[in-house]
């Protein structure tokens, strides 16, 4: 319910004077339908007036003279401006008005009076004028032009001034607030009360004024980001509350974690107790498992399945393509078979007779785990007791794929896992919706990958170093980028690459690209897997996920092209086995700033979260657009990239108060209910993440 101290900001804006039937789309179009949504417009530029003398005008600026108006020049033609002559003693000024009518002007300005006037100044040779003046005032008036003003945006019908004025008036009706922020937090940061943060946003002195670091921005800034946090983890608190089996580790949790020839690491231990604390809980998990390639994500969600089984239940993970699935099931079949479980591997090329039994083996529960491709979430197939299910590369499904394998049970637990690290900003933004588990530790024992970026022009170089570590019994793969307008004219250079190459190398080269059907490219890939290809060229991304230990050379064509994230997933195909491992980055020379800067964030690491990081920043605030289309939430007054660190705060703050007062009770948890009224983040509004 919304307290009754709001409902002046809610009142739609045509409440307001002067907000009639025509102005009020246009205001709705800027701001929004609400009064409210007029405060939370900043102004994105000021105008400073300086008082001046027409002898020192200067062309461009805002500017104030007081005048004596001398005579007026109607337009005899269309098209012609409306003409008034005026003079300060230093030289003339012309005030013009296009599509103008004389009547208004001359009351305005009357012949022989005095006027204070201000505009921006043109300067035409010896003539100086004011087009369309700002203001016209007697100069008793003269106070009524304020020396700075701030600028809002404007439209066709409705004037930067007028949308100034509206703000003003919203300001008159915003009350007082009880501060719902911590005293303390207010304090260290200086930051002024709500109301006060409005008025100050409102009526800017200077640049600094405008810039997201004041300090009246950043205090509604932090209002809305911790707005948007506590609905976000409301929502999940209220989702959460979906029943689901009671999963806890037993014999067969304790089986598989024997048979593992290595310790877990800090990072995996702490996924698997927070990923227990959920299949515990009795409530349905949504937990997003986050870790770069070869981070260990299997492994967790092998004992997360053991979990299952020792709690007698069935789990599934599905995969995206068949090759992905049918390694897992390798790696994982003998973990199940030695804590006695039986698992199954369910892929569109089972037929017949074979799948049937397996089909049987599930719906009778003698199979207590089932890997998979989208084989596994087709209407056939049915399951005794699902209460887990696992997708890796979650974002290869779609959210209907995901859930029709969720729906074949009742309450079933979902564990998705990305080897795509987003920022915290991102994960913080995006998934209010799944817990998070982020496994940011690599397993002991990897060898550093040697990166290096190398113009394109030294690609002679590159292939006969190639052909010495090819010769030594090495493998590389050899990325060929989208480049050109069309598949095929791609396809082309990337079968001209793989001819050259193997002229080059007298080594066996394979080539697979994403027009080949399933079966093909699975066949290349095996081949290379198998170590009966020295080079695997490759038009687009090979396929996420597979592992071959004895590829230890990665060449990328057009780095530059890649997206950061993604040249640090290819670079993960290279340095899985013991080998030293080496990533060649191609490029067009001459690089921009920013492409080097790109290009340098991958040389210096190779730690997926910290490159995401780096991508982030570099991108700066430059994609917001792409943000938008990425579901990014329609923030107003805090800034993704700039306001980074107050949105990490209160992500925090919103779990402390939480944990604390769930239902928001206590004394800060009522004035905070106010807040997220006023930002009125709710599930149900579009621009809310999903
Ligand atoms: P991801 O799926 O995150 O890319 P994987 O689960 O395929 O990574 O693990 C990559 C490799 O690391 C596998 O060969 C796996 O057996 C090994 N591995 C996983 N966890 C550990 C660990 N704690 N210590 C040593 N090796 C590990
Ligand atoms: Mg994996």
């Amino acid at each position: 319910m919304r307290p009754e101290i709001l409902f002046p900001l809610f009142a739609p804006i045509g409440t307001l004077k002067g907000v009639g039937a025509k102005v009020a789309p246009l205001v709705e179009r800027l701001a929004g339908p609400i009064v409210r949504d007029l405060l939370f417009v900043p102004p994105h530029n000021l105008i400073v007036r300086e008082r001046t003398t027409v002898a020192q005008a200067r062309d461009g600026e805002v500017q104030t003279f007081e005048v004596t108006i001398d005579q007026h020049q109607k337009p005899r033609k269309i098209g012609v401006p409306y003409k008034v002559r005026a003079f300060d003693g230093t030289g003339f000024l012309h005030l013009t008005w296009f599509r103008t009518y004389g009547d208004t002007v001359e009351r305005a300005l009357p012949v022989g009076t005095q006027r204070v006037v201000s505009g921006k100044v043109e300067r035409f040779g010896a003539e100086v004028q004011l087009a369309h003046p700002d203001y016209m005032l007697p100069p008793e008036r003269a106070d009524e032009i304020p020396p700075v003003e701030p600028v809002y945006p404007a439209t066709a019908g409705l004037s930067s001034r007028q949308f100034r004025r509206l703000v003003q008036m919203a300001l008159e009706k915003a009350p007082e607030l009880l501060e719902w922020q911590d005293g303390a937090w207010l304090d260290r940061n200086n930051w002024p009360s709500w109301r006060e943060a409005l008025a100050t946003l409102h009526a800017p002195e200077s640049e600094l004024d405008l810039s997201l670091d004041a300090p009246a921005r950043k205090r509604l800034a932090y209002d809305e980001l911790l707005a948007h946090q506590l609905a976000m983890i409301r929502r999940k608190l209220e989702r959460g509350h979906v029943p689901a089996p009671v999963l806890h580790a037993g014999e067969r949790s304790a089986a598989v974690k024997a048979a593992l020839p290595f310790r877990l690491t800090g990072a995996q231990q702490r996924a698997m107790t927070e990923i227990r604390a959920d299949l515990g809980s009795g409530h349905r998990m949504s937990r997003l498992l986050q870790g770069d390639v070869g981070s260990g994500k299997t492994v967790v969600a092998v004992l997360a399945m053991a979990d299952a089984a020792s709690s007698g239940f069935q789990a599934a993970l599905m995969a995206p393509t068949e090759i992905l699935a049918r390694q897992h099931f390798e790696r994982i079949e003998p973990l199940l078979a030695s804590a006695g479980l039986t698992g199954l591997l369910l892929t569109g090329r089972d037929k017949g007779a074979g799948r049937k039994a397996k089909l049987a083996a599930l719906a009778d529960g003698s199979a207590q785990v089932a890997v998979g491709t989208h084989a596994l979430f087709q209407d056939e197939v049915v399951f005794k007791a699902l209460a887990l299910a696992v997708v890796d590369e979650q974002h290869r499904f779609g959210v209907n794929e995901r859930r029709r394998l969720q729906e074949k049970g009742a309450g079933v637990h979902l564990l998705s896992m990305s080897a795509t690290p987003i920022p915290r900003t991102l994960e913080l933004t995006q998934y209010g919706d799944l817990d998070v588990s982020r496994l940011d530790e690599k397993p002991p024992g990897r060898k550093p990958i040697t990166t290096a970026a190398v113009p394109t022009a030294r690609i002679g170089e590159i292939a006969a170093r190639l052909d010495t570590a090819v010769k030594a019994g090495a493998q590389a793969y050899w990325i060929c980028p989208l480049v050109a307008e069309s598949e095929v004219a791609d396809l082309a250079a990337a079968e001209a690459r793989a001819a050259a190459l193997r002229e080059m190398l007298a080594a066996p080269v394979g080539l697979v690209h994403g027009q080949m059907p399933g079966p093909e490219k699975d066949a290349v890939m095996t081949a290379f897997a198998a170590g009966e290809l020295s080079i695997l060229v490759a038009t687009t991304v090979v396929e996420v996920g597979v592992d071959v230990p004895n590829a230890t050379i990665m060449v990328i064509e057009h780095a530059e092209r890649f997206g950061l994230a993604q040249l640090h997933q290819l670079r993960g195909r290279v340095g899985r086995g013991s080998g030293e491992s080496s990533c060649i980055l191609l490029y067009d020379a001459p690089l921009s700033e920013t492409a080097k800067a790109r290009l340098d964030v991958l040389r210096q690491s190779e730690d997926g979260f910290q490159i995401a990081e780096e991508d982030w920043r570099l991108r700066g605030g430059g994609d917001l657009l792409g943000l938008k289309q990425s579901g990014f939430p329609d923030y107003r007054m805090a800034d993704p990239i700039a306001h980074r660190d107050l949105l990490l705060a209160a992500a925090d703050d919103a779990r402390l108060v939480l944990g604390r007062d769930p239902e928001l009770k206590s004394e800060r948890g009522r004035r905070l209910r106010v807040l997220s009224e006023l930002f009125d983040w709710r599930a149900d509004r579009s621009n809310a993440p999903a």
